[in-house]
């Protein structure tokens, strides 16, 4: 009797707004019991490769990742993880630094709104926990005012100043849907809807939203996540099958104590479903 895999498809470390450098991220995972990794930092692929040579030191396998921030409709922010990439693929490095190199403005204009209603600079607050301006997301500026004492943690600062509609938010252009599948599939990957149930989208735009990304070519769902409920993975399930799309599995870990489930620690994808990593490995 073999075991199932226990793959982890979706996580981040220091390159963008997790708080592990891409080693401890695959040590961690190691240690949790992960057979299968992907790293999947937000637009930047700069992490992959001490990931990897940790993995392979470790004798985990790892596949190679990001996580591409895409603008959807009327000013909704979709993710898309790309697996199995080629890191060297010149198309994919291009398109993210585009990706990238709105973050700055945006932290700029985010940290004049957050000014306005009495939290000062903001800015260069978020910053000394990002390191690098291109990577600047809104994780560091909530890590920022929650150190500042301002909300009892990081998702209470979402809560009140930086989700869509609070006076932090700024609304931002990020890629098209069809540029960043073209940039992942020019790059030899696999697209996978990340974490579909964490966007505040209705029966009727979700089903859009699928039917586009089937449309376009894209191969998969995240189902199991560690910001779905059982509920939630029930009903990706259920578009897997009517789409006949791939399923992953994928906590989105950023850190310890900060993440809703840890690496690996996460329900099996329902058996009937093709899991997304059977595409490329
Ligand atoms: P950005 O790409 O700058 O818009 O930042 C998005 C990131 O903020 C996500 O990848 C999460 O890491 C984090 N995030 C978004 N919404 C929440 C929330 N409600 N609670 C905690 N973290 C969140
Ligand atoms: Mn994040
Ligand atoms: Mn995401
Ligand atoms: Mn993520």
């Amino acid at each position: 009797m073999s075991m199932p895999v226990n793959a982890d498809m979706h996580c981040h470390s220091t390159v963008s707004d997790g708080l592990l450098a891409p080693p401890e991220v695959v040590r961690r995972a190691h240690a949790n019991g992960v057979d299968l990794l992907a790293l999947t930092d937000h637009d930047e692929l700069a992490g992959l490769a001490s990931a990897r040579q940790t993995a392979n030191e470790l004798e985990l396998n790892f596949v190679d990742g990001v996580e591409v921030s895409v603008s959807w409709g009327d000013d909704t922010t979709v993710h898309i993880v790309a697996l199995n990439i080629d890191p060297d693929n010149p198309g994919l490095n291009a398109g993210l630094a585009q990706v990238r190199s709105g973050r700055d403005a945006r932290a700029l204009l985010m940290a004049a709104e957050l000014d306005a209603v009495g939290i000062h600079g903001a800015y260069e607050g978020a910053l000394s926990y990002a390191g690098n301006p291109a990577l600047v997301s809104r994780a560091h500026f909530a890590r920022h005012i929650a150190a500042q004492g301002l909300a009892r943690d990081v998702k209470s600062v979402f809560d009140t100043w930086l989700a869509k509609g609070k006076p932090g938010y700024v609304p931002h252009s990020w890629a098209t849907l069809e540029d960043a599948l073209g940039w992942i599939h020019g790059a030899g990957g696999v697209a996978v809807v990340a974490h579909p149930g964490r966007y505040r989208l209705t029966g009727v735009e979700m089903r859009r939203l699928l039917g586009e990304f089937t449309e376009q070519g894209g191969e998969a769902i995240e189902v199991i996540s560690g910001a779905h409920s059982p509920e939630q993975a029930r009903e990706f399930a259920r578009y897997c099958r009517e789409l006949q799309l791939a399923a992953s599995r994928a906590s989105d870990f950023h850190g310890p104590g900060e993440s809703w489930i840890d690496l690996g620690r996460l329900p099996a994808l329902p058996d009937d479903l093709t899991p997304v990593w059977q595409l490329f490995l």
